[in-house]
């Protein structure tokens, strides 16, 4: 289905974006992780957003999403791996489907935890970010699983169903990739194990990993006073623009991003 603008990451960024799509009359579609594996879902008590006192992030979270859905946002759950922007359509992979959008906000949060040596050198020769899209190519071979959230496991679950070997390790201490012109070993926590593909499963990619030529500042995208990135159509907000890293400017700057989408779809 095609959506006015698609919204990468569900957390107060991403939903207050998307609210504000709605509020200007266009179609939205937030496609992000579950909630209960957004950072936000942990915190025990969130005191310093205005007019919502002493929520927990988990009740915090799900008043967002009613609120949202209240206002006719769509909501998928998913990981995005990559977005390709052609004719004027942005189209999005999330897993193996495929959705696409006029315009896109990239509400992702920040990233957590640096590449692993090896994971750069051998993407797309042995390293994967997605499970239901390259599991195929290893059907009756050995795989690690490097799983970061619950998610991760169901994916697991799913290359064993389709016939691959899986060793499944969780939040490593340390990783090292190596091979020759493809993955042949993995050391993960000291553990050695042949494997041909190394399945990486983080709650978040690093945002360059799916917009290429993404101007950044550090860690963080680089965006002016309307959220536009240097890409055109693509609108950024929260957490992946940088501190402070708090949950009124997340929401504050979603407004901003989802606003600047909306008027940027109405121009096409
Ligand atoms: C334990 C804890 C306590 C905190 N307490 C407070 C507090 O008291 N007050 C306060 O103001 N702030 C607090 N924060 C910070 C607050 O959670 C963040 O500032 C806020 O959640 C940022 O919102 P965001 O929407 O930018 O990013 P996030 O809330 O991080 O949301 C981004 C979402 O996008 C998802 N995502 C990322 N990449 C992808 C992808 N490729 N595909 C699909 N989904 C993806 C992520 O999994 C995540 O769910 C706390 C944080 C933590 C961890």
């Amino acid at each position: 289905m095609s959506y006015d603008v698609l919204i990468l990451g569900g957390g107060p960024a991403g939903m207050s974006a998307a609210l504000n799509v709605r509020a200007r009359g266009r179609s939205a579609l937030v496609v992000s992780n579950p909630l209960e594996e957004n950072p936000l879902w942990k915190a025990e008590k969130v005191d310093n957003h205005l007019g919502m006192p002493a929520q927990s992030g988990a009740e915090m979270l799900a008043n967002l999403r009613r609120h949202a859905e209240d206002a006719g946002v769509v909501f998928q759950t998913g990981r995005v791996i990559s977005a390709m922007a052609l004719d004027d359509t942005w189209y999005v992979s999330i897993g193996a489907e495929m959705e696409n959008a006029k315009a896109l906000v990239l509400a992702s949060g920040v990233q957590r935890g640096k590449k692993f040596p090896g994971e750069e050198e051998y993407l797309g020769r042995g390293v994967s970010y997605c499970a239901t899209c390259d599991g195929m190519l290893y059907r009756g071979k050995s795989v690690a699983v490097i799983g970061y959230t619950d998610s991760a496991r169901h994916e697991a679950d799913f290359l064993s169903s389709i016939g691959c070997s899986v060793t499944y390790f969780e939040k490593p201490k340390t990783c090292l990739i190596e091979g020759g012109a493809s993955v042949e070993r993995v050391t993960v926590n000291g553990e050695t194990l042949e494997c041909e593909c190394v399945f990486l499963l983080r709650p978040a990619m690093a945002p360059t990993d799916i917009f290429p030529g993404l101007a950044v500042e550090g860690s963080f995208v680089k965006v002016d006073r309307k959220m536009a990135t240097n890409i055109p159509g693509l609108f950024a907000a929260g957490d992946c623009t940088g501190g402070p890293l708090q949950v009124s400017k997340a929401i504050g700057e979603g407004l901003i991003a989802g606003q600047s989408a909306a008027a940027y779809v109405a121009k096409k």
